[in-house]
This record gives structure tokens, sequence and C-alpha cells, in this order.
């Protein structure tokens, strides 16, 4: 990759080096390449013929070239630096993404042989770091990005969202260049929350389960959605946006609690013979979550359909003492570190014990909310200081495990 400080083709990133030609703008710059593209794209949208319009997009996914991709292991370093532990789903999250926009590059006809899409679901408890993942690998690709939580929406005609407002987030980001929105990542967040009923399709309807289901199904599948541009219903008046859906990466994500149980019984069901027996007292009977297969999701109520458009299952662990205490220091941008640095802003050199950190540990563990629980305790212990610091001219600060415990006593009826 070339250095950082040269001018880069707003629309593709590459830099001057790597183009024939450099067009510089009030606000931007645009190469020589993405400039053909957009006039094809121009060219199809205006009546040309459909081939046309393959070609323009062929060339739209082109513009990230395999070169600028970066490979699974510097995906995973990069994904390390933000995101503690979950090395499982590091690993297959990074070789998905990379397939993913190595599929984008691919030729055209190349020997007939096509690399499908490869969307993603992650298990994982609340609060154990997936959507903190899908955000960290969209801020590495700089990509457009959203999340959205399936539980908004509603099958057509109900009240709630449709699920073409997911595109219509995916375009706002993109600032309605449809191109880009149509390379970027969508995160599905609950998606078990989706999930329907029962195991059996069911007689009465099921207006925020299957239905919903079925139209998300549209979506992943890849195919031309029309998307109201400002996103809400749609509305037989109004102009709609195609957006093509065959190029987004969808990584959908769910806690799906109680799936263990569902994980145990397959297990348990598949047990004859006595190689099976020896095989059962290998499983992890604490760690059921490793086991987890497609069929699971079904039975928590996925349709197939969906889960067949979700080929990448992996699963977050449980956050331990330890992940939780490496979470308050070790990422780039952990809780300490920024507390640090807001008090830096005012001259004042804050420090926390370790005994103090080990506090904030029980308490999160305590209140079951991992990591998400970290956040509101530091909080708590630091409002008062926040409060009263600036004002006191202090130089240092330092954070006592007893200093921590007062706090959140004071606080406890907030958290
Ligand atoms: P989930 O989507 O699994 O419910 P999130 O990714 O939203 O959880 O995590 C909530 C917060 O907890 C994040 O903002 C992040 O600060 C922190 N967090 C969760 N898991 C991790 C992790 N494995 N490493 C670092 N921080 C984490």
């Amino acid at each position: 990759m070339a250095g950082k400080n040269k001018n880069r083709c707003s629309f593709c990133g590459r830099s001057e080096e790597e183009v024939a030609l450099m067009l510089t703008g009030l606000h931007g710059y645009i190469c020589d390449d993405c400039i053909r593209q957009a006039n094809r794209i121009l060219q199809g949208s205006m009546g040309e013929d459909a081939g046309k319009k393959q070609a323009a997009k062929a060339n739209a996914s082109d513009s990230m070239g395999m070169g600028d991709i970066p490979k699974p292991r510097e995906i995973k370093a990069y994904l390390d630096q933000y995101v503690i532990g979950q090395d499982y789903a590091k690993r297959y999250l990074a070789v998905s993404v990379y397939n993913h926009y190595k599929r984008l590059s691919q030729p055209i006809n190349d020997n007939g042989v096509e690399i499908e899409k490869s969307n993603i679901i992650m298990v994982g408890s609340t609060g154990t770091g997936k959507t903190l993942l899908a955000r960290t690998i969209a801020k590495m690709l700089k990509v457009p990005f959203t999340i959205v939580d399936a539980t908004v929406f509603t099958e057509a005609g109900y009240v709630g969202e449709d699920v073409e407002s997911i595109l219509s987030r995916l375009l706002q980001v993109s600032n309605y260049d449809v191109a880009a929105a149509e390379r970027g990542i969508v995160f599905i967040d609950e998606i078990d929350k989706i999930a329907r009923k029962s195991d059996n399709p069911s007689i009465t309807r099921d207006v925020s389960g299957e239905g919903v289901q079925q139209g998300l199904l549209k979506l992943l599948e890849g195919s031309i959605v029309n998307v109201p541009p400002k996103g809400g219903r749609k509305h037989p008046d109004q102009d709609y946006i195609h957006v093509d859906t065959h190029n987004i990466l969808f990584i959908c994500g769910g806690a799906f609690d109680g799936i263990e149980r569902k994980i145990a019984q397959r297990l348990n069901t598949h047990v004859v013979g006595y190689d099976s027996i020896q095989n059962l007292q290998k499983i992890d009977s604490k760690d059921l979550m490793q086991y987890i297969k497609p069929q699971d999701l079904k039975s928590f109520g996925l349709i197939p359909e969906i889960i067949g458009r979700l080929p990448v299952l992996t699963y977050l662990n449980p956050l331990d003492r330890e992940a939780l205490r490496n979470i308050l220091t070790e990422p780039k941008n952990s809780l300490v570190k920024q507390q640090i640095k807001l008090f830096a802003m005012d001259g004042i050199t804050l420090t926390f014990e370790d005994d103090a950190l080990d506090y904030i540990v029980d308490k999160a563990v305590e209140y079951k909310l991992g990591a998400r629980g970290l956040r509101s305790i530091m909080e708590a212990i630091m409002i008062e200081a926040q409060y009263n610091a600036p004002s006191e001219g202090k130089k240092t600060l330092t954070i006592t495990q007893q200093y921590a415990q007062e706090q959140v006593e004071k606080q406890k009826e907030k958290l």
C-alpha cells in the first residue's frame, strides 16, 4: 500500500501512483477509472441495456483491487487491537470478509467459477463483542457500515419498519452513493428475536417473526430492491432508489438465549453406538456453544432459507474475569485509557490502583451484562471526580478500591 500523505481518489481510495490520471475537485479527488466507471453507470441508468449495466457493476467492484484488501491475518491483527479474546470469531470473520472482497474483485466469466457470498452469523451472549467486531471491521475497510436492530421490523403492512429501511440507512451513511452502498456491510443485531415461536410453520400469523425472516431473505440472497430514499414505509407516489444487494455483506448477531439446550438435545439424541459414547465423553458440557451447528438455529426458530443464506456460523465466548479485566485496560480505546485522556485534558494525571480495577470487574460479573456493565460502573465511579476535578486545580488523582466502592454505593440506585 502506498504512503498515507498522497492524494487519493475519494471514490476508490487509490493513490496517484496507482492510477493514470487524478482530477482534483474542491473537496476531493477522482481517478480516471472512477470517471470511466461513473460514465458507464450513468449510461446504464439512462436506458442502456442490462448487459452494459452488468459491465459497469463489474467495474465498480474492480475499484477495490486485490492489493488493497488486507489479508486475513492483517484483519485479525487489527481486530486484536480493539477486541479482546474471541479468537475463533475473529478468524472466521477475517476469512469471510477477505473472501467477500475477493469475490467483489473476481473477473466475471472466469472459467465459470463464481465465488458465492458468505454472509455471517455470530452467536454469543450480550456484551461479548459482536457489534464491536462488526464495527471494527467496517472501520478498517472504510466501507459504508450500518447497524440495524431486527426487533424493529414487522411484516409489510403492519406497524413497524419494512426491512427495506436497512438499505435506506446504508444509503444515508454512503451519502446516497449507490455504488458505495452496494459494497457495504450491514450488521443486523438481535436476529434471534425474529425467530418464529415454534419449530413448526405457524398457522396463525407471526407478524414479527417468520414474516420478517421472509422479508430479510430477499435482501440476504441478493436482489434489486426498491428503497424509499428517505426511509420509512413504501409509498406508491414515491420515486425509489434501486439497490442491488448481491455484494452487500450481511453480518447477523444474536444472543440466542437458551440455544445451549438445543445443542445439548442434539448431541444427546445423536448418541448411538460405542463410538458416539466415547465422543460424548469428550464433550465439554460447560461450553456447549462451541458445538453449535446450523440445525440448532433451526430448532431455535430461524427458517432454513435464512440459515442457508448465512453460511458462516461462528460463536463468541462469554467473557470471563480475565477477559473483562483486559477489556478495561488493553484495547486501543479502552475505558481506562479514555478516562486518563479525559483527565489529561485538564492537566490531571489519573491512575487506577489494581484493586480498583478488580473491583470494577467484580461488579460487572455481578451485574451479568458482559463488558457492557463495565462502562456504566466506570461512569458511576468517575462522575463525581469529573465534576469536581476541573475546578480543584489538582495535578494527580488516584482511584483506589475504597474510593470506587464508595462511589458505586452512592450511585447504586442508578446502576
Ligand atoms: P454485543 O453486540 O455482543 O451485545 P457489544 O459489541 O455491543 O456487545 O459490546 C458492548 C461494549 O462492550 C462494547 O462497546 C465494548 O466496549 C465492550 N466489549 C464487549 N466485548 C468486548 C471485547 N471482546 N473486547 C473489548 N471490548 C468489548
